[in-house]
């Protein structure tokens, strides 16, 4: 397969945010109309092939990609959001990050019963925050269907957090 745009345009920023982490900057990506609509329309065909009825947003940069995502495919889109930014009744998991620890939330009447849901967002590490976006899903009633991530990478074995699902990521490292 040829290169994508979006794998020319990421940056390495050294030691961020801790000494020690490659950075893998995507705001070149974002900028990038025609990047943005290549890694669009390779995600869209992932979630279609699992027939996903919805699409699942991991706050922040999650959005950046499942909202275009969402729209391209007249899908709902759905917000898991850091600790303490969503105002309704929630459901709340924790998980560790490659650096430190964080939590994830979403309305509880978000994900319907039964709904097939495809997980996004920008960066597949650990995988500790996408298997988390999984579990509220879970306990939602709700099916992910697959995960969908513009780069993955793959020393930090993230797949092994999510064995039970599909997991496409477009740009390996
Ligand atoms: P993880 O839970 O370890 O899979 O971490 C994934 C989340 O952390 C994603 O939302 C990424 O945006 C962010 N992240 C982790 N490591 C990096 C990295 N080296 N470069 C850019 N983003 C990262």
């Amino acid at each position: 397969m040829p290169q994508l745009l979006a794998e020319s345009l990421i940056r390495d920023v050294p030691d961020f945010p801790k000494p020690g982490i490659l950075f893998k900057d995507i705001a070149p990506v974002v900028e990038n109309p025609a990047a943005m609509k290549e890694a669009i329309e390779l995600l869209a065909e992932d979630a279609k092939k699992h027939h996903a009825d919805a699409i699942l947003g991991i706050e922040s940069r999650g959005f950046v990609f499942g909202t275009p995502l969402a729209m391209h495919l007249n899908l709902p889109f759905i917000m898991a959001r850091k600790l303490g930014k969503l105002p309704y009744e929630r459901y709340t998991e924790e998980y560790a990050l490659e650096y430190g620890t964080n939590t994830i939330e979403i309305h509880v009447d978000s994900v319907k019963p039964g709904q097939r849901v495809y997980i996004v967002d920008d960066l597949l590490a650990t995988g500790g925050t996408a298997a988390a976006a999984a579990r509220l899903v879970d306990r939602s009633n709700g099916l992910v269907v697959g995960f969908g991530f513009l780069v993955e990478l793959t020393f930090l074995e993230g797949r092994q957090n999510l064995l039970e699902y599909p997991v496409n990521a477009l740009i390996e490292y």
